[in-house]
């Protein structure tokens, strides 16, 4: 990439320098169009980063069509037990403020924990949050629920997360948002931290077969020792949803609100 286009690139909003373009053909238009990856984790097509697509008449459609059930929700063999009526999760932000800044994760968690607690599902989400300083205070690690943590280590300046998925009936313990999370919109927050959440309640990749749809390069996830079952009631359609917030990847202009599909498929679960 050239010191003019990485220019074009900054003054779109785009803060860095690593860039890598890419020719990809959109799943759900057959449509040919650059697609660029932006540091590690965080991917923006030509659309969404110039407002235009290029349109090429002469792609073919992608062949993917035709299995329907692979363009819906998917979630993990184990999910979340709810014994009559709903189940209460308390979410635990642990020690945000330990690390300077947390502003914005923070604001992204409680609107990712509205956006599930608004679906009035049976399992609802009590969010605290807590600043542990001795060793005495951190007995909230140690009781049900879902720790969210700031990751500070390695590979965290960029934004994005990790979650553990269901086991023996409880919710994923915990949720890791990198620190450089922060660094973007509260949107991009909301979006991070409800993708991850949902992956604590059982919620798989919506492109868990192939990666690069939303990421572009990578593959099939698979199995992954935790199942990929298809959610009955989510659409069948013949294009991937992507503007489901469980894609692999996102862009930093989401809106960090569910899909249709997506509210289908958690209420198919809960
Ligand atoms: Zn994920």
């Amino acid at each position: 990439m050239s010191k003019k286009e990485l220019e074009s690139f900054q003054k779109e909003g785009f803060i860095g320098e690593y860039v890598r373009v890419f020719n990809s053909i959109d799943i759900k238009t057959g449509e040919a169009s650059k697609v660029y990856e932006i540091g590690k984790d965080v991917y923006i097509n030509e659309e969404d980063m110039f407002g235009h697509s290029k349109k090429d008449k002469t792609s073919t459609k992608s062949s993917v069509n035709g299995t329907n059930d692979l363009f819906s929700q998917y979630r993990t063999t184990n999910l979340v037990t709810v014994n009559n009526g709903v189940r209460t999760i308390e979410i635990k932000a642990i020690n945000f403020f330990y690390f300077q800044n947390m502003n914005n994760v923070a604001e992204g968690l409680i609107q990712a924990v509205n956006n599930y607690n608004s679906l009035n599902l049976t399992v609802r989400f009590e969010l605290n949050f807590y600043t542990i300083t001795t060793l005495q205070e951190s007995w909230p690690l140690y009781t049900p629920g879902i720790n969210v943590v700031i990751h500070n280590g390695s590979g965290s300046s960029l934004p994005g997360g990790s979650a553990v998925f269901p086991n023996s009936g409880s919710p994923g313990g915990q949720v890791r948002i990198n620190s450089g999370t922060n660094n973007e919109s509260i949107n991009v927050n909301e979006h991070v931290i409800t993708h991850e959440i949902g992956h604590c309640l059982g919620m798989r990749h919506t492109d868990f077969f192939n990666r690069s749809i939303s990421c572009i390069s990578g593959g099939n996830e698979g199995n992954a020792g935790v199942g990929a079952i298809h959610i009955p009631g989510t659409p069948a359609q013949v294009n991937v949803d992507m503007d489901s917030v469980f894609l692999s990847c996102f862009n930093l202009f989401t809106d960090g609100e569910f899909s249709n599909a997506d509210i289908v498929a958690l209420q198919a679960l809960y």
